[in-house]
């Protein structure tokens, strides 16, 4: 634990330290919860974003995106179900004062089985070497077998308490697990309270006449109420989808992880409308795809996992979660939900507009089913960026920090550095910067010594270095230095262009979820 305590807080100060994450509002000591992303962070994001629409909307000819407002009528709320049922269970620990999330304090009581077993496996690997089989290990070693019996156990019955509003069942659990507040220690708890999740505005000039608004909790309510304007306006034919990227706010109850969990995020949402009956099918549809989105990156196979949702929220036929091993363990990163018919018919329902879909090939009209893809761009921001951040122990005994993002998403493609800064290098590496800005991300550094210069972009993240030398004002040749593997290149300035696109290319990228 104390290893990845200090993992994450070594993720945090390398975020603020290199210009990616900063807390918002800094200089009145932060707001809970808000970050902003400094000059590389918005690019990371910027680059994750499109990552993403490129791969949704651009890759699938049934799929258009969307841009709807933050703003929404306050029906939208009450027919999606959130102003009653969008709330998280909490609980206080009378001493320390703290609040948690009663759900969270459970599963995170779970993790740590789950650590264990964990750890057993690692133990059998080294003591079975090549012969070891994971899978048999897992089913027949007693110990394991009732850890994960004792997990199952823990969360169907948390689900099931949370299913039926049985509050108290929660606050039963909590006991009977003798789950203490990680800050205190203490097992001195309240009762467990529903507290509802969505920040509430005003709109319009006068007390009087003044609507309630709420800031939307998700950007998927936007798609829905636009589900028809978007349908006859592209003539989309079922089925199709609508995604979008864009602010969401939630008032959490605890949001003590960096960017995990903030008040104020960003989603990448799409709504794919399907016909009733075909839903079990696109919904295993969605889920590999989604997952071969995350491998395209590179980030390991073994870092992702799949988690079905004991617990349906009030929408949802069948949910799962791409969960991410995150600094502090295995945690969600995306949904994929099953939500029926609900959303449209509730906003039919409301509105008392049709919300139809004429299917000729049926002949008929129905309200379809949707099935959901929704991540958050800052929770994939993290996992992009606490991945990418290693320390390397070097040949000569040193050790380097390198971040090592996917060279597709890197903020700087390349940095140029004239070896000294006389005898017209420095102007010969301006010169290759201003061919080479009309297709990347570069920038110019000339400040200490060339490995010094490395070290910094290493820690930055770009993927390659460009070394500007005396032979180079006679042969038009440069050094290019790649930042995973530090190996060095003698090339022509002229075949530059093409050395970077190859890494960097967002389609070579986008072909590996083929
Ligand atoms: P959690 O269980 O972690 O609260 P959720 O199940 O409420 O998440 P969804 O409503 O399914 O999340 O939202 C879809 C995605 O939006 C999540 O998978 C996550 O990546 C992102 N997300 C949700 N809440 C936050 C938040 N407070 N901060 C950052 N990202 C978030």
């Amino acid at each position: 634990m104390a290893k990845q305590e200090d993992d994450f807080k070594k993720v945090i100060s390398h975020a603020k330290e290199y210009g990616y994450v900063f807390q918002s509002s800094e200089i009145y000591d932060g707001l809970s919860a808000v970050y902003d992303y400094a000059q590389n962070g918005a690019e990371l994001k910027k680059n994750i974003r499109e990552y993403w629409w490129r791969a949704m909307v651009q890759l699938n000819d049934n799929i258009v995106g969307l841009d709807a407002a933050i703003f929404m009528h306050p029906t939208t709320w009450k027919a999606s179900g959130h102003v009653d049922a969008f709330s998280d269970p909490l609980i206080d620990n009378k001493d320390s004062k703290k609040r948690y999330r009663a759900d969270v304090l459970v599963e995170d009581y779970v993790a740590k089985i789950e650590g264990k077993i964990e750890k057993e496996v690692k133990k059998a690997t080294k003591r079975f070497g090549e012969a070891f089989d994971k899978e048999q290990f897992l089913s027949t070693n007693q110990r394991v077998v009732d850890y994960q019996e004792k997990a199952t156990t823990i969360l169907k019955r948390l689900g099931k308490s949370l299913e039926n509003e049985d509050l108290a069942d929660v606050k039963k659990l909590i006991e009977e697990l003798e789950i203490a507040c990680p800050m205190s220690g203490s097992k001195n708890w309240t009762d467990v309270k529903q507290f509802n999740l969505m920040f509430g505005t005003k709109l319009g000039a006068s007390t009087e006449t003044a609507m309630d608004l709420y800031l939307r909790p998700e950007t998927a309510q936007g798609i829905f109420v636009n589900f028809l304007n978007v349908q006859k306006t592209s003539r989309m034919k079922i089925p199709f989808g609508i995604a979008q990227t864009g602010k969401a706010f939630r008032n959490e109850i605890v949001a003590r992880q960096f960017i995990f969990r903030m008040r104020e995020f960003e989603q990448m949402e799409m709504q794919f409308f399907i016909k009733p009956g075909s839903q079990k099918e696109w919904y295993e549809h969605w889920k590999a795809h989604r997952l071969r989105w995350h491998l395209s990156l590179g980030m390991g196979e073994d870092n992702y996992r799949f988690h079905d949702h004991e617990k349906l929220a009030h929408y949802a036929d069948a949910a799962a979660d791409i969960e991410f091993r995150f600094p502090f363990g295995f945690k969600e990163l995306e949904g994929i939900h099953s939500r029926t018919d609900f959303d449209l018919s509730k906003h039919q329902e409301f509105s008392g507009k049709k919300l139809q879909y004429f299917d000729t090939d049926e002949n008929k009209n129905y309200v379809p089913y949707v099935v959901e893809t929704s991540i958050g761009l800052d929770r994939m921001f993290l996992a992009v960026f606490s991945n990418s951040l290693q320390e390397e122990e070097l040949e000569n005994g040193t050790t380097r920090t390198v971040l090592k993002l996917p060279a597709v998403l890197a903020p700087t493609k390349a940095a140029v550095f004239p070896l000294v800064k006389k005898d017209g290098l420095p102007e010969l590496a301006h010169e290759i910067i201003d061919d080479l800005k009309w297709d990347f991300n570069v920038l110019y550094d000339q400040k200490d010594a060339v490995g010094r210069r490395y070290r910094r972009q290493d820690a930055n993240g770009t993927p390659f270095c460009i070394t500007v030398d005396h032979q180079s004002l006679e042969d038009k040749t440069v050094t290019i230095r790649h930042r995973d593997t530090m190996e060095q290149q003698r090339v022509a300035i002229s075949e530059l262009k093409a050395i970077i696109h190859k890494e960097v290319d967002m389609k070579s990228w986008l072909m590996k979820m083929k």
